[in-house]
């Protein structure tokens, strides 16, 4: 019988795409999804290292999860992803149980590994033949034979590797740069994830291909500075507008650019090409140019505000969305009122908004911790209330214009309505019925600060653009 895998994710979309890919990778050499854990021969928990929060609950979870491998012999326990690459060995001292732990560049020789692994059917076999480079492990670790694959490669960009997409799914995404090479102060992608490098553009196009003909009706593209992009003479504004050319796809978008990589041409595309949506993520980070030269970002407030005027004058209805960081070394209470006043003049429509966390390897992480977390606390509540009150009246504004929806499945509520994206992302009900790719037209009657409430207005056969 086919071998059973059980994946879960956590963090950010790219994890999520990271996922699909592995099983596509790990299905063509012969396993099985399975999403009931305890009939998984193979158990990988896809990890992320970007909050700490994040890194308790995957341990919580490794360790229920090690407790069905007592009622199931021979099943292995992993750990991919960034918490793989940069905890892995707290994460084996606190999970003994762990078998292996593969970081974001190993997926490739993931296959082999888990050979290797599950014919040895015992943990007193060393594992550690197939591939171990972790100079940090302690004698201790080495003795638990735990298979650790985490170099980072980079040429890796997993250009031919097949995704294994949900059946259905109505919105695709696909990984076009992995890495970063920006270096912000308080984040450590860079040092998880390796430096950038950004797949062949035929790739990618290729990818999105087969995406629609999965049944795909929008394609976003990821990266964790998705329009640093280039391959060749071939930039971001350019991939996006060959992407978007391809039959049967109804909507493209992508997340995350980088504000200081936002070209006049890619805000030109984004007016000009209908298929990509007019919706953009600008992580501001912080209002204070203070706090934004000791994270590094690489612009300054002015320099945002600039960008988003001229994205907004250029690119009709975008919605804007932004991260913020409350918090951060140093900020003094006129760095955060500054930050406040920021979100209050540009008006996101929607804005993820943290406290500061120190991540070790960051630069940051260096630097006194200066803000009392209560105080952390009452600043990140503060911009929390003002963004809530925002968006609820961004989306009030939408009340009686009408809007297309992309039908992604039945509205868990009102009753006889269908939920969807309209192409500003903004969560969207509509009465009627369609199916799932199908985009259906309706005016907003109704909103609050997460969902418009529209009335259809035409036959949602009419719109159908699934095919
Ligand atoms: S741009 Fe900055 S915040 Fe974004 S992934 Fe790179 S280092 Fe992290």
């Amino acid at each position: 019988m086919a071998p059973a895998i059980y994946l879960e994710t956590y963090g950010c979309q790219m994890n999520f795409a990271d996922t699909e890919m592995i099983l596509g990778h790990v299905g063509d050499s012969g396993y099985v999804r399975t999403v009931d854990p305890t009939l998984a021969d193979v158990i990988l928990l896809n990890t992320c290292a970007i909050r700490e929060h994040a890194e308790e609950r995957v341990i919580g979870r490794l360790t229920d999860l090690a407790r069905l491998k007592a009622a199931r012999p021979g099943m292995v326990l992993g750990m991919a992803g960034c918490m793989a690459q940069h905890h892995r060995s707290a994460v084996t001292r606190r999970v003994p149980m762990l078998d292996f732990v593969v970081g974001p560049d190993a997926y490739r020789r993931l296959p082999a590994l888990l050979d290797v692994i599950r014919s040895a059917r015992t943990r007193t076999t060393d594992f550690r033949a197939a591939a171990d480079d972790d100079p940090n492990s302690t004698p201790a670790q080495r003795g638990a034979r735990i298979a650790t694959d985490v170099r980072l490669d980079p040429s890796e960009d997993y250009a031919d590797l097949r995704s294994a997409r949900t059946p259905g799914a109505v919105r695709a995404w696909v990984t076009v740069i992995r890495g970063c090479d920006k270096f912000c102060t308080f984040c450590v992608v860079p040092y998880v994830r390796g430096r950038e490098r950004s797949l062949p553009v035929d790739a990618v196009l290729r990818q999105v291909r087969a995406a629609v003909a999965d049944g795909a009706s929008e394609v976003v593209f990821l990266g964790q500075t998705v329009n640093a992009y280039r391959d060749g003479a071939c930039d971001f504004a350019e991939l996006l507008q060959r992407a978007a050319a391809t039959p049967g796809l109804a909507r493209l978008r992508f997340t995350s650019p980088h504000p200081a990589d936002v070209t006049p041409a890619l805000i030109d595309v984004m007016r000009d090409v209908p298929v990509i949506a007019p919706q953009l993520h600008l992580p501001v980070q912080s209002g204070s140019d203070a706090v934004l030269a000791r994270m590094a970002r690489g612009y300054t407030v002015a320099a945002f505000r600039d960008l988003v005027a001229r994205v907004r004058d250029t690119v009709p209805d975008v919605a804007l969305s932004t991260d913020v960081i409350v918090g951060f070394p140093g900020e003094t209470g006129a760095d955060y009122d500054a930050t406040y006043r920021l979100l209050e003049e540009l008006r996101f429509d929607q804005a993820y908004l943290y406290k500061y966390s120190p991540r070790s390897l960051t630069r940051a992480a260096t630097w006194e911790d200066s803000v009392p977390d209560a105080e952390k606390s009452r600043r990140l509540s503060a911009v929390i209330a003002l963004q809530e009150r925002i968006a609820a009246e961004r989306n009030r504004a939408w009340i009686g214009r009408s809007v297309e929806v992309l039908v992604e499945g039945p509205a868990r509520r009102p009753a006889g309505h269908v939920a969807g994206k309209t192409p500003q992302y903004t969560t969207a009900v509509v009465n009627g019925d369609a199916a799932p790719g199908t985009i259906v037209r309706g005016t907003v009657i109704a909103a609050t600060g997460h969902t418009l409430i529209a009335s259809a207005d035409a036959p949602a056969a009419a719109l159908d653009l699934a095919g």
